[in-house]
């Protein structure tokens, strides 16, 4: 294979309708080739309204460009309004989605206040109400949503798929020559619901480029087929994510393997991470983690990026481990300041590496590179600034030193608007 045969990873997207999400003068596209975009959901009791508005700002300040609040009763409901304005006062403009199940209809309806103060809703066709009602109820969501001119998004999920829908889908292929098996029936019930449901609120007055589509599953490969098949039946706007993804690392590569076969294909326009918290943790690792699926990938910058290696019987101390998490924490902290007073920072690299093998040609590689003394090695570390070795470090405060190195190399480097320490 010569160089000239290898592609160049450039990643083409699937484009569909653009749906813009407003708050204020704030506006998030989704889809319509517009960047990924990032967001979350709350897992505070809506009615208290100090302890959401709190996690809310919590996760827009982690970069969550959209979050989505429970409405599941009246308190809930009345509360919306209350949060918006405690946000308002806090500086936080994120646009809130409203999380709607089995009672939407009533409380978008009885609490205007609620129904404008969010920035969409979402609806799950499966719990809209059963029969005929079923209709009339996601008729009444879709109108309310017209009325305020609020896009939605139309959020099927395997858990609690229409179930009438899916009996006429197992009728009709109960009468195939060659009937399908029960996977592929699934599949076919959760794309219908989004699509007919979709079309059903065309049909009601609600334009294409308001309405985003998802078809959540549990399952990496069936996530990866029903959004191959959807993206390819519609132009609708694509929300992806793997639903009840689990915890710690298993639902972070559940939803990394999900997502980046689909992301790598150009479907899905902006992206949850479902993880369960680890007791005590905290909210933001769904959007971390989201906002390192789309950095790795290319897709997005959103902070400086560090390189660090593994570590091997090279470095046997965790001094260099230590060093790489200090400078992942403190580029993590800086953040918030530093894109505000130094526009482009998030595209800064920074390497630390355990010893000499491979620390400075990945050094080298870098904005910043730090090769730390492996076992054996002279105690001493050199930096490399933008390529050339610069000072070597000794002693015990080679962090608190490479730390303000990387500081001065922001400054100089990413201009100021304003003094960021
Ligand atoms: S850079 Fe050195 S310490 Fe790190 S993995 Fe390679 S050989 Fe081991």
């Amino acid at each position: 294979m010569t160089c000239s045969s290898i592609a160049s990873g450039t990643l083409a997207r699937v484009i569909t309708h653009g749906v813009a999400v407003r708050y204020g003068s704030r506006e998030v596209i989704v889809g319509g080739g517009a960047p990924v975009v990032v967001q979350s959901m709350t897992n505070t009791h809506t009615a208290d309204i100090a302890a959401t508005a709190q996690q809310i700002a919590e996760l827009a300040r982690a970069g969550s460009e959209l979050v989505r609040i429970t409405v599941n009763t009246p308190e809930a409901a009345v509360a919306v309004p209350a949060i918006r304005q405690e946000l308002d006062r806090m500086g936080v403009d994120v646009p809130l989605i409203g999380d709607f199940h089995y009672n939407g209809h009533l409380l978008l309806q009885a609490y205007p206040g609620c129904a404008q103060a969010l920035s969409k809703y979402r609806i799950n066709p499966g719990n809209v109400g059963q029969g005929a009602r079923r209709d009339t109820q996601f008729a009444q969501m879709v109108e309310v949503a017209v009325r305020y001119d609020k896009p939605v998004r139309i959020g099927v999920n395997w858990g609690s798929l229409d179930q009438d829908l899916l009996a006429r889908i197992m009728d009709e292929n109960a009468q195939r020559a060659e009937p399908w098996d029960a996977q592929r029936v699934m599949y076919e019930a959760l794309i219908t619901s989004a699509i007919d449901s979709a079309k059903l609120a065309e049909s009601l007055g609600m334009a294409a480029n308001k309405i985003i589509l998802s078809c959540k599953v549990s399952g990496v490969q069936d996530l990866i087929a029903v959004y191959r098949e959807l993206s390819r039946r519609c132009n609708y706007a694509l929300h992806l994510g793997l639903t009840e993804a689990g915890m710690g690392s298993k639902g972070i590569v559940a939803s990394t393997a999900a997502m980046a076969v689909l992301l790598q294909e150009g479907i899905g326009d902006t992206i949850r991470v479902s993880l369960t918290p680890e007791p005590g943790g905290s909210r933001t690792k769904e959007v971390i983690v989201a906002q390192e699926i789309l950095q790795t990938m290319g897709l997005r910058k959103f902070m400086p990026m560090v390189t660090s290696c593994p570590g091997c019987g090279r470095t046997t101390s965790t001094v260099f481990q230590e060093l790489a998490d200090r400078i992942q924490t403190y580029l993590q902290n800086q953040m918030p300041e530093w894109k505000k007073a130094y526009p482009g920072v998030e595209n800064l690299t920074v390497a630390v590496m355990g010893c000499i093998v491979n620390g400075p040609g990945e050094s080298k590689h870098a904005n910043i590179g730090i090769s730390l003394p492996g076992t054996g090695e002279t105690n001493a570390a050199p930096v490399y600034v933008d390529g050339q070795r610069g000072v070597i470090l000794r002693g015990e405060r080679i962090a608190e030193e490479f730390q303000a190195i990387v500081l001065e190399y922001v400054k100089k480097n990413y201009g100021s608007k304003s003094a960021a320490a």
